[in-house]
């Protein structure tokens, strides 16, 4: 197992405070890693200003050429990466290496490709005797910060645009879910000149404080919690850094009156329960039309209550464990909540799982009414709550009325109106009859307080390098 971390050319252990990092299938430990030192840190933003100089003058298509040839690395040991982020973050075996590997190595090869043909104005007269022209050039040095919930994908969306547009990066992983970082990074010291990535180990409130607040860094992009992306906003005011928010999300899924129930039993038990509800598109805010509503409950509730997890087998289950003690009681608190209001009826799971690991039985929280806690705050857990609504409008102001505006979903089978309630819908993506499908050539992002950055297709491109003016007089 790779324990070290990627400092320009130098694989180091970090010298600082240690972190255990856990099975959440067992809650053991699995090993410790120690965090970034001061000095380590500042080695790191080194190194990336240094390969910044000649990485920045780069081809398009010699970048493109780097970015393959992670993919393919990564394609091959496609079995290593999904056990060890199986084994760090308690994904059924399968999920990742199905998921979210061919998605993964997707999204650099998207990258390599989007690189060589970027979008943008034609240059042309546009003052009489001036040609203009637009350049998008690389901002400089980007410190991207992970979460846990898909560490090895959050660390493609990053890396993929950011060193496809000429930045160099230094890295950090989520301090619980370090594994497949510092198993990337040996790669990534193979296929890269040194100190275009920069991986480094810590803690938030230590290193990714230090990343967010250095003077010589010119990007942070994160992927977290709001409170988090708050306090990058704060630390980034003072040197006017770019930041790159990808924040948390509730996503409403109105169900009409009309919608396909199979489709929809099927696809809420899927998407909202899928990685555990650890995921900041689940389907987990449901607004049943009322003649659906009783039908759906109780369809939704059986099929929930047959999803496989906690298996000895891991090619059986479907889900794994939360990542952590925390998260579990935290997700257990919300349902113990909402099961004290007497209009809320648990009509399947809220208890957490049987043995030693930090399992959450998969959960519906029936008849949750709009300003109950379970339908406003973001559990991130396998927990699905079912709020009956009367009409379009009553289900569109609720579905809006919400901090987060990340992602959505509706559901019928009249395409029209499928269409203008996804219009009225204040979110980074609506979709149709389905829920949670990306595919790198299409943007994720949010609004509202769910951020603004975007991640995967050119907009990510677009995120992660400067639009500049240049213009020539004739003379
Ligand atoms: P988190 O905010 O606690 O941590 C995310 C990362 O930020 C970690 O690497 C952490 O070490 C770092 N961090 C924490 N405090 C910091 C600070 N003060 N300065 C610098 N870095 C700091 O979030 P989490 O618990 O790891 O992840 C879960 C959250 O992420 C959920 O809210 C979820 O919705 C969100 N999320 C959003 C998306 C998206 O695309 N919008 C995707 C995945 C997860």
């Amino acid at each position: 197992m790779d324990t070290q971390m990627l400092i320009g050319s130098k694989f180091e252990r970090g010298t600082d405070t240690e972190e255990a990092i856990l099975n959440p299938r067992t809650g053991e430990t699995i090993l410790n890693l120690p965090e970034a030192s001061h000095a380590q840190i500042e080695a790191a933003v080194r190194a990336a200003e240094k390969a910044f100089a000649t990485w920045s003058k780069t081809t398009p298509a010699q970048r493109s050429g780097y970015l393959l040839k992670i993919a393919d690395r990564i394609e091959a040991e496609a079995q290593e990466f999904a056990r060890l982020e199986a084994l760090n973050c308690g994904k059924p075996i399968n999920a990742v290496l199905n998921d979210e590997i061919p998605a993964i190595v997707d999204c650099y090869r998207f990258f390599a490709g989007a690189v060589r043909s970027m979008p943008g104005l034609v240059a042309g007269e546009y003052l009489p005797g001036h040609t203009s022209m637009i350049r998008r050039d690389p901002i400089g040095i980007v410190a991207s910060i992970a979460p846990w919930n898909y560490p090895l994908m959050m660390m493609a969306w990053k890396l993929a645009p950011a060193i496809a547009g000429g930045n160099t990066v230094v890295f950090k992983p989520s301090e619980q879910t370090p594994l497949t970082a510092l198993k990337l990074a040996k790669i990534l010291a193979d296929v890269l000149p040194e100190g275009v990535v920069n991986v480094v180990l810590g803690r938030g409130e230590s290193v990714g404080n230090a990343l967010i607040n250095h003077a010589k860094i010119n990007m942070i992009s994160i992927t977290g919690d709001v409170a988090t992306g708050k306090k990058v906003l704060q630390a980034a005011a003072k040197t006017v850094k770019r930041t790159h928010l990808e924040l948390g999300g509730k996503a409403p899924v109105i169900v009409f009156d009309d919608a396909d129930l199979d489709a929809v039993v099927n696809g809420l038990r899927a998407f909202g329960y899928y990685n555990a509800g650890q995921d900041c598109t689940a389907a987990c805010r449901i607004y049943a039309g009322k003649k659906i509503y009783d039908k759906l409950v109780a369809d939704l509730s059986s099929a929930v209550s047959t999803i496989r997890y906690a298996k000895a087998d891991d090619t059986e289950n479907e889900i794994g464990p939360l990542i952590s003690k925390r998260q579990r009681d935290r997700v257990a608190s919300f349902v113990e909540r909402a099961s004290e209001l007497r209009h809320i009826d648990i009509t399947t799971g809220g208890k957490p799982g049987e043995g030693g690991g930090f399992y959450y039985q998969p959960t519906v929280v029936a008849g949750a009414l709009q300003e109950d806690e379970i339908v406003r705050r973001e559990v991130f857990g396998p927990v699905v709550s079912v709020t009956r609504f009367s009409d379009v409008d009553e289900a569109v102001n609720w579905a809006n009325d919400s901090d987060y505006g990340l992602a959505s979903s509706v559901w019928t089978r009249d395409i029209s109106r499928g269409m203008s309630t996804a219009a009225r819908l204040q979110y980074g993506c609506t979709w149709i009859n389905t829920h949670f499908m990306l595919t790198n050539e299409m943007p994720h992002g949010g609004l509202k307080q769910s951020g603004y950055g975007k991640d995967m297709s050119v907009y990510a491109l677009e995120d992660y390098t400067a639009v500049r003016h240049v213009m020539v007089a004739h003379g």
